[in-house]
């Protein structure tokens, strides 16, 4: 009997279903002889290469294989399998422990087991689905087997006595813990079967391809590996010395077959030499593919901007400020970059409240200064106007053209927009993705400002960078970020970037003072805001929602504004949200900034880019549902002025563990680089660099919560490699990164 068992796989982010093992294993191979033969078919390959020479055996095709015809081949091309080489260098999601048998008396909750008993007894019951129980008890306890989908055959193999070997997770169901469509065998004879004598690979798998003729793939290439010895390792001799690595092959083996007392505690700890060895060298590909992004990109040609700093001296001459220390360094590192014909390619990360702004405006009037233009493009509409508001005000003096371009403007106003640009009329443009659709012309475009990158992938940043280039010229490009990165992480997802850090907030400041206050205790909250507004300060009530949907958030934010308003009606009330009109959303804004608003009920559009110094108070409705660097963005809206500001978290009951841990964070520290470091060790680089970037950080064995201690030792070789062994770059990106998007598209 065969059984197909469906479940989710988490660690690619997606909810893709991978068909897990045809149960019976013995059984299934007899119904596919080529299985039988663990030998390498190259006999029977007359094709020009030579599979016994090492270089070759890089590109040998998946069509040597036993059992691989244009049909399988075709399913493996679907999880970037093409030569047999990629198959050996598909690793394992995660393992499963057939070793050993677990007696059911200590079954827990969640544990993948196996299991071995008596049937005692089966019944189909008719509840809310029909399904087959069965009761299972090996002297030690007594289980459920439950089957939704089951035949009339397997219903009678499945009698009192009968012996059977199961394997499945346990839950919790009605009937007490039972297994949820397990594999299982019957058992005859009264010998013990033996168990298995590795720990189980579970691969990235797709539909109609499954885990065990993956394994049985995987086991001829290592037959064919030990009898001939044909695989490269790529690793120079001195590193493998130094850092005492054990030879790839056996590295491989272990993590293709890990022995079972290789438990899968100590697997997840990432420490095992046989996964440090891997771990290293894909860190090193995915570097060193990063950085070779950046040289190609260096060898293109960019302006040279070549000015006086007029523009520049009449902007500071008339700020009410100085330029911080720390902006007037990133300034002068971005003024030295601009003046070379190397694109510039340069990632400025900053605290909130840090000056980003300002520092991409002077850079923008060097461009414009030098007769170039230069375009600010920001992720979301209202950050975009934002922006255009913001500047304005400083160009206005200037007598700088700048215009703005969004998705909203249409018809005649759009085709004036795009009219100005392509003439050059336009000096400095501000406005989101449209800036750089196909039918957007430039007229002589010289640099790029990207805010909020860390919403963009490194696809994106390409593409990017792609649209701009008139003939072999390109922009040049400064990536602007205020969620600042951990230098780990910069490592591996920014390495094709020069980075400079503003680590100075202007003076002024003062730390914001987060509280968390459970939900029942909203009614001190609403006195708290009416005292605030009594005394002249104006407050910010940010509505959460785990739901995407910008319907959904906005819905919460009238409702909430509607019970503010009640319970508050001496106060001006405002409400802002992302489905307002621009118009709308700009008239709010201005009301608040010039105090005809005292109380603003916003949903996170909030988040960036929003200055009001006079707010020095902020409500976070249900902040357990926002990534920390998003809690931290929207913190910074306030503390912008003298008074001393706070914000009050307002969490709801019962918090998780993990949520007091982070919530707590907030509660202890005003630091951006802080927060994003602990939201790293929490919860994940996909939080930090954006969640659905896919692709960016699918990583085959390297986790970067995890491994980002190698990272510096990375670097390292990579520079050694670089200098010593160019000879292995490429082919060390082509085994680990051929199909990943950050080289695929170059
Ligand atoms: P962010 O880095 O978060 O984008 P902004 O560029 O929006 O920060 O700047 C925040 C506020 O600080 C703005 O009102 C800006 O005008 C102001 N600002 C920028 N630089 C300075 C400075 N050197 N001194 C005082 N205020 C400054
Ligand atoms: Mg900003």
């Amino acid at each position: 009997m065969i059984l197909d068992r469906k479940f989710p796989d988490y660690k690619l982010g997606l909810m893709k279903f991978i068909e897990c093992d045809k149960f019976h294993l013995t059984q299934f191979i007899g119904q596919c002889p080529e299985f039988y033969s663990d030998t390498f078919a190259d006999s029977s390959y007359n094709g020009p290469m030579n599979p016994h020479n090492p270089a070759e055996f890089e590109k040998l095709p998946l069509t040597l294989l036993k059992g691989v015809g244009p049909q399988l081949a075709e399913k493996l091309q679907h999880l970037g399998i093409e030569t047999i080489l990629d198959l050996l260098f598909h690793l394992p999601l995660r393992y499963q422990d057939r070793t050993r048998l677990t007696p059911i008396g200590s079954l827990q909750q969640g544990d993948d087991v196996v299991i071995e008993g008596t049937v005692a007894g089966s019944s189909v019951v008719f509840g809310k689905r029909r399904s087959l129980m069965v009761k299972v008890q090996d002297g030690t306890g007594t289980t459920t087997l439950r089957f939704f989908h089951f035949s009339a055959a397997q219903k009678s193999n499945l009698q009192s006595g009968t012996r059977i070997r199961c394997f499945g997770e346990v839950r919790f169901g009605r009937a007490g813990l039972e297994m949820y469509h397990p594999e299982y065998r019957l058992l005859s004879g009264s010998n013990p079967e033996p168990m298995e004598d590795t720990l189980t690979p579970v691969y990235p798998a797709t539909e109609g391809l499954q885990q065990v003729r993956l394994r049985k793939l995987i086991e001829q290439v290592f037959a064919y590996l030990d009898q001939r010895q044909a695989l490269p390792d790529y690793l120079p001799e001195e590193l493998r010395e130094q850092a005492n690595f054990m030879p790839l092959l056996d590295a491989l083996r272990i993590i293709h077959y890990p022995p079972p007392d290789m438990s899968l505690a100590r697997l997840q700890t990432g420490q095992h030499p046989a996964q440090v060895r891997l771990v290293f060298e894909e860190l090193l590909a995915n570097y060193l593919s990063l950085r070779k992004l950046r040289d190609e990109a260096r060898r293109a040609n960019a302006p040279a901007f070549t000015h006086k700093g007029n523009l520049r001296a009449r902007l500071l001459a008339h700020l009410p400020f100085n330029l911080t220390r720390a902006q007037e360094k990133v300034v002068k590192e971005i003024a030295r970059d601009l003046g070379h014909h190397q694109p510039m390619l340069r990632l400025v990360q900053g605290d909130v409240g840090s000056g980003k702004t300002m520092v991409a405006l002077i850079a923008a009037l060097q461009a414009i200064e030098s007769g170039y233009q230069a375009a600010i493009m920001a992720p979301t509409e209202i950050l975009a106007e934002q922006h255009f508001l913001n500047l304005d005000q400083w160009l206005q003096p200037l007598g700088v053209e700048m215009t703005f371009l969004s998705g909203k403007i249409k018809g005649k106003k759009r085709e004036a927009v795009l009219q100005a640009l392509a003439t050059g009329q336009t000096q400095l443009i501000v406005g989101t993705h449209a800036l750089f659709q196909n039918e957007v012309h430039f007229h002589k475009l010289g640099l790029v400002v990207v805010d909020e990158q860390h919403r963009f992938g490194v696809h994106q940043r390409l593409t990017l960078r792609e649209k701009g280039r008139k003939d072999d010229t390109v922009p040049h490009q400064l990536i602007m970020t205020a969620t600042p990165i951990p230098r780990t992480l910069t490592m591996s997802a920014y390495a094709d970037l020069d980075c400079s850090v503003i680590d100075e907030l202007p003076p002024g400041r003062t730390p914001v003072n987060t509280v968390l206050i459970p939900a029942e205790r909203r009614p001190e909250v609403v006195q708290r805001i009416s005292a605030a507004c009594k005394e002249g300060r104006q407050v910010y009530w940010v509505c959460t929602l785990i739901e995407e949907s910008e319907a959904l958030q906005c819905q919460a934010a009238e409702a909430t504004y509607a019970d503010l308003s009640s319970s508050l009606p001496q106060l001006k009330i405002g409400l802002i949200h992302g489905r307002m009109k621009p118009k709308e959303k700009a008239d709010v804004m201005a009301a608040f900034k010039n105090g005809d608003i005292q109380l603003l009920v916003a949903t996170t559009v909030i988040e960036v880019g929003v200055d009001v110094p006079n707010a020095s108070l902020m409500v976070i409705e249900n902040p357990e549902r926002l990534g920390l660097a998003q809690l931290h963005q929207l913190r910074g809206r306030v503390g912008r002025g003298k008074a001393a500001s706070h914000c009050l978290l307002l969490y709801q009951n019962p918090l998780s563990q993990v949520s007091k841990m982070r919530l707590g964070i907030m509660r202890e520290s005003n630091d951006g680089f802080y927060i994003a470091e602990k939201d790293l060790e929490i919860r994940g680089p996909g939080e930090i660099l954006g969640t659905r970037q896919t692709g960016l950080m699918a990583f085959r064995i390297a986790d970067l919560t995890r491994d980002s201690h190698l990272q510096p030792k990375v670097k390292t070789w990579a520079d050694k490699i670089r200098a010593r062994h160019p000879e292995v770059i490429d082919p060390l990106i082509k085994r680990w990164l051929a199909n990943a998007e950050q080289y695929g598209n170059v």
